[in-house]
């Protein structure tokens, strides 16, 4: 029998400490760099902890933070959790009303904001029922003038605090570690808690070679946000691992990320499609740097085109596609090649990786159609993913009516329609309340933007359903031009562009030109907000 070792964060803080204190962190903050260790994390994770200790924070409290991708959030990532209470990321780009609810309904108790984020939250503090004090994550010496009150000088504190801490060993491993609120885009935000062991799995298991393929000689930047579903768990992975982080901080042009990349050597990288699709135009404008080093981006949370990958490849950028939600930890699935796709043709490669791949090691899937049964595994027949394991959340933090439209009979049922090939390949088609239903049949909306985004004139495009008297919904375009292509193609062009390219009765009714496409707080298209201005 083996020992009945709890899977806790603090193995993986304790790791980096003895086994990689030379390795580096680079952190932007406010336009200033910093140059930390894994060895100098430790010792300021340790302030830190005794830092919560003395302002009253108890175990199992909420500590929110407010921050950008950068070390003073590492710091809190680890000394929060290993000190068993709970990280709660407040998501910046949260409407008012959502951010006050998600700080009353979670009772976090001290809350951790960058400097410059200060007036986001002053706006909402008058209604705020558990927050005792603020600490400003600021590199100035004093506290910029602020109504957020009592206000504590972060680097003072810490300063003042011991640089030794005994983090509990008795921690339950199911005892909740880090929380996070869904973007919501219907009612308020829903919470999840994850906790010590699924961190501890979903850090270790997202690192293996067929999915982010980490290893300490790596240098990774998480350009997704530290400040929702915790950067995919990847500053976890790299604790484990010693690999150099590359903190991105607040500023993310396309310019700025590609020279960060270039100057750090960065071999990994993470984020959102529109990330990625700035950083393709950027480049294909003209704009040179060297990102020889970089071996792979990860590109997640909604769908990349293959267009998209195979252009990015043609400029060194590397791209593997992946899946997960808020609900998920959030990696659920990955799309890497098997040995053997190596040899198929270049189409049918793309193809592959644009499809968001196999399920990760340790997770349980059942993909089921309208009459509850699974569908078959033929590429076609399209249903709901339903998922189960150590890292998907079992329940909505506290909102148990709620909690049962999503969690049934031990299964997470994810609102996303997909279908699953021969290989084991799954493919988004949709999420379930974006798909077009004409005349009883279903339109991927999704599909239909991969192929209008490939016309070389098109910056974006965004496909909703409208009414429609005789096929009960059709689809529509909403199409942003690149800035030189303006007024130089119309909806005919478009359309003619997709005839052959899609079946005749996918043609969109209406092609919209429209200057932006509305994103939600994490950067994904609003399609809520596109239905309600035409739909
Ligand atoms: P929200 O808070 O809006 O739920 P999440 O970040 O949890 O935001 O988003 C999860 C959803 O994003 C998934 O249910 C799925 O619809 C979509 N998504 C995530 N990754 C991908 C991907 N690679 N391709 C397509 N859709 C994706």
């Amino acid at each position: 029998m083996m020992m009945k070792h709890p899977l806790l964060i603090k193995t993986m803080l304790e790791r980096s400490r003895k086994l990689f204190p030379k390795k580096e962190i680079f952190s932007r903050c406010f336009e200033k760099d910093h140059r930390l260790t894994y060895g100098d994390m430790h010792k300021r994770v340790c302030r830190l902890a005794n830092v919560l200790q003395s302002l009253g924070a108890q175990r199992g409290d909420k500590i929110g933070t407010f921050a950008w991708n950068n070390h003073r959030h590492l710091e809190l990532y680890f000394a929060v959790t290993c000190s068993d209470m709970v990280l709660h990321t407040l998501n910046l780009r949260l409407f008012p009303e959502h951010l006050i609810h998600v700080i009353n309904h979670a009772a976090d108790k001290i809350i951790f904001v960058d400097e410059d984020l200060i007036p986001l939250l002053e706006r909402v503090s008058d209604q705020l029922t558990t927050v005792e004090k603020y600490v400003i994550l600021t590199d100035k010496e004093e506290l910029p003038p602020t109504r957020l009150s009592p206000a504590l000088h972060y680097e003072k504190l810490l300063a003042d605090a011991p640089e030794t801490f005994e983090f509990p060993d008795d921690v339950d491993e199911n005892s909740p570690a880090g929380m996070c609120y869904t973007t919501a885009t219907t009612g308020l935000p829903k919470g999840v808690l994850y906790t010590q062991r699924s961190i501890y799995l979903h850090s270790l298991v997202q690192a293996l070679p067929d999915i982010h393929c980490l290893a300490e000689q790596d240098v990774l930047m998480p350009v997704v946000p530290m400040f929702h579903v915790m950067a995919w768990g990847l500053p976890f992975s790299a604790a484990w691992l010693g690999t150099k982080l590359v903190m991105p901080g607040r500023v993310l042009t396309p310019d700025a990320l590609c020279k960060l990349m270039e100057q750090e050597k960065v071999t990994i990288s993470a984020g959102v499609p529109t990330i990625w699709m700035s950083i393709l135009q950027h480049l294909e404008a003209g704009n040179k740097y060297d990102l020889s080093a970089l071996r792979h981006v990860a590109i997640g949370g909604s769908a990349a085109s293959a267009n998209m990958i195979k252009l990015l490849g043609k400029f060194g950028i590397n791209v593997f596609h992946a899946y997960g939600m808020t609900e998920t930890s959030p990696v659920v699935l990955a799309s890497r090649l098997k040995s053997y796709m190596k040899e198929w043709g270049e189409d049918r490669q793309y193809a592959l990786r644009a499809k968001q791949g196999l399920l990760l090691p340790g997770l349980d899937m059942k993909i089921v159609n309208n009459e509850g049964n699974e569908v078959a595994w033929d590429g076609k027949e399209m249903g709901e993913l339903c998922v189960r394991g150590p890292w998907i959340a079992g329940a909505y933090f506290d909102e148990p009516e709620r909690s049962k439209e999503n969690f049934r009979d031990g299964w997470l049922y994810t609102n996303d329609m997909v279908t699953i090939d021969e290989e084991g390949f799954v493919l988004i088609q949709d999420r379930a309340k974006d798909l077009i239903k004409s005349g009883g049949e279903w339109i991927s909306s999704v599909d239909l933007e991969n192929v209008i985004m490939i016309h070389p004139a098109v910056a974006e495009a965004a496909v909703i359903a409208i009414p429609d008297p005789k096929w009960q919904e059709r689809p529509m375009a909403c199409v942003v031009l690149k800035a030189a292509e303006k007024d130089k193609v119309t909806e005919a062009d478009i359309l003619a562009f997709l005839e052959g390219k899609v079946a005749k009765w996918w043609l969109p009714d209406k092609v919209m030109f429209i200057d932006e496409i509305p994103k939600t707080s994490v950067g994904k298209f609003n399609k809520k907000a596109l239905r309600e201005r035409f739909g």
